[in-house]
């Protein structure tokens, strides 16, 4: 029996790239000696993105789809993707081609080689701004020192990962998705290959800076408590310092007496602890609203169609 592949791409407003998307992943799939599968997860997109994925299952029926009920965001739509794949491997890329799909068959000797996990690890980004990458590296440099969970740095989701790694995948049922951790969380084996990260070949990137702080602390929350640390330490060393200075007062005052001044100082101490004490309340408010949404144990997604069939649950 042969092998079968699945190519899983999230898609949101990607009406100018799918047709070029398309052709450049069959021709790369003709070269290589595998069944296939085209899966397509449309992320409630607005444009004709639909219509053209629906032309390309009618002329060949390797692609498939699964059509979301509205836009969840692509940590939602590659669990919709881990879900319905069908293929021994699960390659996922991004639709505008900043993942070059000549890569996969060299993702698939490692894969059969015995690699559970195959990313693909950025050589170089084109097209990105230098604020974007520098933000990106200094935000895994963070991540990296405060969590415990190895997280692959400058990777992003392109990679191919054996249907073991996405049974496991699937148990992550969590509302605040970070499928990037959850790779490094599952284990198995890992291969790292390089490439030069192609410039989106049409539309415009999702991502705004909002969405990506977003991101970034769903990142960090959802794999350390770190930062409630900090605060319990900052407590620490403020309350210390403060009884070192209230024996201080104290000694002064019996010694020399008290003349009633000081209001700069005690308004700066007093704005200066409210802050803190305000950033601290914040942080444990990131993670409470996180248990909150959890606990809700809301479904992660419906599904419109699927392959045209429509769900009716
Ligand atoms: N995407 C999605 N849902 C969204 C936003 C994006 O499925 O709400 C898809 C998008 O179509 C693309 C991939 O996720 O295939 C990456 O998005 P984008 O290229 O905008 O991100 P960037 O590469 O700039 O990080
Ligand atoms: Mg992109």
């Amino acid at each position: 029996m042969e092998k079968k592949i699945t190519i899983m791409i999230p898609v949101y407003n990607e009406q100018e790239s799918l047709k070029i998307l398309y052709d450049r992943l069959k021709n790369i799939l003709k070269q290589i000696d595998y069944n296939y599968e085209i899966l397509f997860i449309n992320d409630g997109s607005n444009d004709n993105s639909i219509d053209i994925i629906k032309s390309l299952r009618k002329e060949d029926s390797g692609v498939s789809y699964v059509n979301l009920s509205r836009n969840y965001g692509k940590e939602v739509a590659m669990a919709a993707g881990f879900d319905y794949a069908k293929g021994d491997a699960l390659i996922i890329m991004d639709a505008d081609l900043q993942d070059p799909p000549e890569l996969i068959p060299e993702m698939i000797k490692y894969w059969e080689e015995g690699y559970d996990d195959v990313y693909a690890k950025r050589r170089s980004r084109k097209g990105e701004s230098w604020l974007k990458k520098k933000t990106s590296l200094w935000y895994y440099r963070v991540l990296k020192t405060v969590s415990k969970t190895p997280i692959q740095e400058d990777t992003g989701d392109f990679r191919l990962v054996s249907r073991r790694a996405v049974e496991a995948l699937k148990r992550y049922k969590e509302v605040h998705r970070y499928t990037k951790g959850y790779f490094s969380l599952i284990g198995f084996k890992k291969k790292e290959v390089l490439f030069d990260r192609d410039p989106r070949i049409a539309g415009k990137t999702k991502w705004n800076y909002f969405k990506l702080i977003d991101l970034a602390i769903e990142g960090i929350t959802s794999f350390t408590a770190f930062p409630l640390k900090i605060s319990t330490y900052i407590g620490f060393t403020v309350a210390f310092f403060s009884f070192v200075y209230l024996l201080w007062v104290i000694l002064k005052t019996l010694m020399f007496g008290e003349s009633v001044a000081g209001y700069p100082s005690l308004i700066s101490v007093i704005l200066f602890m409210g802050g803190i004490q305000l950033i601290c309340i914040g942080i444990i408010g990131e993670y409470l609203s996180r248990v909150f949404s959890e606990t809700k144990n809301r479904p992660l997604y419906f599904i419109d169609d699927y392959n045209g069939e429509k769900w009716n649950g």
